[in-house]
């Protein structure tokens, strides 16, 4: 299976590579804000016409032949994307951008032969002596990925980044992943995503949130923001602050997606097949209003469930998604009735007014989610069955 990753590495550079980065940084706004000033003076002026008209505008500035030419037509793309934004009011008119704690720039990768013979690559991550080559710039130093020991792996773009005054590059390559057949197994589980508890399994288990285990990191979130509220506009301090909760605001990222993956993979390695919901089914049964909250936990199931079918793809597993008009929640399993009442979210614990067994919410809509799911998944147990068959080079007629 053919797969896009992205790797990062954190980027140590000397005192000249980071002089050189920054102005590479910076060349990426100077070339923004000037087409984008050019926009604005003359709205027929074409992206393409701005391409075109760089050799003219690097005569003007010389300092830009020092710079990778791909940065340069990287930032014409991005002004692009923001009036293709806009114009779709998918976001704000594009403004001028001032120097901020996070920048990066585009770099794709190109390789050819040069006059001498020698293939030329001008992109190379070299993790004997865990360098990095870039366009423009000398062997940076990195670290990450300790037991990777080499990267022969097809590169197609760098996205260098600096984060609160840390360089980071996340290298995207194109790669060959080893996936495993899938063997027809009737060891199958149903999954209840919520906001609280994040999964409910159909063998009773609970995944809670992470969020109760961040507590310490929010803590000192609230007393950093208390501190910007204090600061002074501009003033050095607010800046240091504004460093401050982008790290924290990072780790909290990287704790609950490690998490994530630990509990996926636990499942995953646990079952065969799993059934989720469709993430329109939540959506509409759970949520009345739009409210923020609700659209990060939201974005938060799509991640989920995308990282769910990645992973079964590689590990030999199946992943099925529930018809989205199925109210897994209010549905009893014992006995099937469809109680209206268990629409609020509040009820946890309900009693069934027909068969009267007592039905903890999640665990009802988990096994609900099963049932409902091992009827998409039987649809297709023959020709999986078949499917395994062949590649055992049998016959179904045979079992
Ligand atoms: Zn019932």
């Amino acid at each position: 299976m053919q797969q896009f990753k992205t790797y990062t590495f954190r980027l140590y550079p000397s005192f000249d590579q980071k002089k050189k980065l920054n102005s590479f940084l910076g060349t990426t706004r100077f070339i923004y804000n000037h087409y984008l000033d050019a926009k604005e003076n003359n709205q027929g002026l074409t992206f393409y016409e701005m391409k075109k008209d760089l050799p003219n505008l690097i005569r003007e500035y010389p300092w830009l032949q020092e710079i990778d030419g791909c940065i340069l037509r990287t930032a014409i793309d991005n002004l692009e994307n923001s009036y293709k934004r806009y114009e779709k009011k998918l976001g704000n008119k594009p403004k001028f951008k001032k120097y901020s704690q996070m920048e990066s720039y585009k770099t794709n990768y190109l390789e050819g032969i040069t006059s001498n013979h020698v293939k030329y690559q001008n992109i190379k991550v070299d993790l004997a002596n865990r360098t990095i080559k870039l366009p423009k710039i000398s062997e940076i130093k990195i670290r990450g990925y300790r037991n990777l020991t080499s990267f022969d792996k097809k590169i197609i773009n760098v996205t260098v980044k600096r984060v609160a005054g840390k360089y980071y590059a996340n290298v995207l390559v194109s790669e060959n992943i080893e996936v495993l057949p899938f063997t027809p197994s009737l060891n199958m589980v149903g999954i209840d995503l919520g906001v609280k508890t994040l999964m409910t399994t159909s063998d009773g288990e609970k995944i809670e949130n992470i969020k109760g285990q961040l507590t310490r990191y929010e803590r000192k979130l609230k007393g950093l923001n208390r501190g910007l509220a204090r600061s002074q506009k501009g003033s050095k301090n607010r800046e240091k602050i504004i460093i401050k909760i982008q790290k924290v605001n990072q780790k909290i990222r990287n704790a609950k997606k490690f998490y994530e993956h630990i509990m996926i993979n636990k499942i995953l390695k646990d079952n065969d097949v799993v059934f989720l919901e469709d993430l329109k089914t939540k959506e509409m049964i759970e949520n009345g209003s739009h409210g923020l909250a609700k659209f990060i936990s939201n974005s938060n199931f799509s991640d989920i469930i995308n990282k769910f079918k990645y992973k079964a793809k590689i590990l030999g597993k199946k992943v099925y998604q529930v018809s989205t008009y199925f109210p897994s929640s209010q549905i009893c399993f014992s006995c099937g009735m469809k109680n209206e009442r268990v629409k609020d979210l509040s009820v946890r614990e309900w009693e069934c007014p027909k068969c009267h067994s007592l039905n903890e919410r999640d665990i009802n809509a988990s096994l609900n989610i099963l049932v409902e799911g091992m009827k998409l998944y039987f649809k297709d147990f023959d020709k999986e069955m078949k499917l395994y068959l062949e590649n055992l080079g049998r016959e179904l007629d045979l079992i």
